[in-house]
């Protein structure tokens, strides 16, 4: 994909490039769901900026943007797909910073635009991982607390805990944690996870009891001649390595997980095909991103 395209230059050929990703049979009414094209109705002349629609079913105006993470936002549309497409495309990830000169937006419209593309990156209604005779790893790491890599920490910020779980050659879902206990990790594990799983684990004794919850619990510990047991099967090299990924980039030092798990998730496609991904999840996060914020700042 060219970031020279139109779409990323021009806020009227973004918007049409919306409106045929969210609506691929044609304008779909946000306040009452019609979507019969004899009634709505594309308003045009002076009075109207471009894009505006009338639905004669509830009598309502509305524009792609309506009940999406963009609504309201005074940034043009050609920047948020370009933003879209650059965090989509990054392998290491983006900081806010990093969208901020290359958008030649402030920092702040840079900070808020992450925020809510991070929010359409996470699964709309995300099955349970795993099933019968799949494979779930859990791992757990700490990440944070090195001062170098962020950009103006004044103090040594705290290590964070985090948890993944990976399916075997599928998805994966990864979670802020308050600690490593027994009770905390099995609350993420039972209600991310079939229970029909193969379960492997480190030797960490809060995954023992929940172990027992699954089809199978299979743990090793970390050394590595460890890795090699059962011909290769019982290992977490999976989350391990995910782990390491994550070290190396801004994830790790900010806390963006959902874009993490993102990347993962659609390792198997290309930039473009998950540019277009993000911009299909923008619908109803509109309140969803409140949410965050909120946590963000807490
Ligand atoms: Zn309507």
């Amino acid at each position: 994909m060219n970031i020279t395209d139109l779409r990323f230059q021009d806020p009227d050929k973004a918007r049409e490039y919306l409106e045929a990703q969210r609506w691929p049979d044609g304008p779909v009414c946000p306040h009452c769901g019609n979507c019969d094209q004899d009634k709505i109705t594309g308003l045009r002349g002076k009075a109207h900026r471009p894009g505006v629609y009338q639905c004669n079913e509830c009598r309502e105006q509305f524009t792609v943007t309506v009940g999406s993470i963009m609504e309201r936002s005074k940034i043009p549309l050609n920047k948020w797909l370009l933003a879209m497409h650059l965090l989509g495309a990054s392998k290491k990830g983006m900081s806010a910073h990093q969208l901020h000169r290359m958008l030649g937006i402030t920092y702040q419209s840079a900070w808020f635009l992450c925020h809510r593309i991070r929010e359409a990156m996470k699964p709309t209604n995300p099955s349970p991982l795993g099933g019968g005779s799949k494979v779930i790893e859990s791992d757990e790491t700490f990440i944070g607390g090195k001062a170098k890599n962020r950009a103006y920490a004044k103090k040594e910020p705290k290590k964070q805990a985090v948890m993944t779980l990976v399916e075997r050659n599928g998805e994966s879902r990864s979670f802020h944690v308050a600690n490593v206990k027994a009770k905390t990790l099995r609350e993420k594990i039972v209600t991310t996870v079939s229970r029909k799983s193969h379960l492997m684990t480190d030797e960490l004794a809060s995954y023992e009891k929940v172990g027992k919850e699954f089809a199978n619990h299979g743990t090793v510990n970390h050394s590595a001649d460890e890795y090699a047991r059962l011909g290769g099967f019982v290992h977490v090299n999976t989350a391990e390595c995910r782990f390491s990924l994550m070290k190396r980039a801004v994830y790790g030092t900010h806390r963006y997980l959902a874009e993490w798990d993102f990347k993962w998730n659609t390792r198997k496609i290309n930039d473009g095909e998950r540019a277009a991904l993000i911009a299909k999840g923008i619908e109803g996060k509109r309140l969803m991103y409140r949410a965050a914020d909120r946590t963000a700042n807490a």
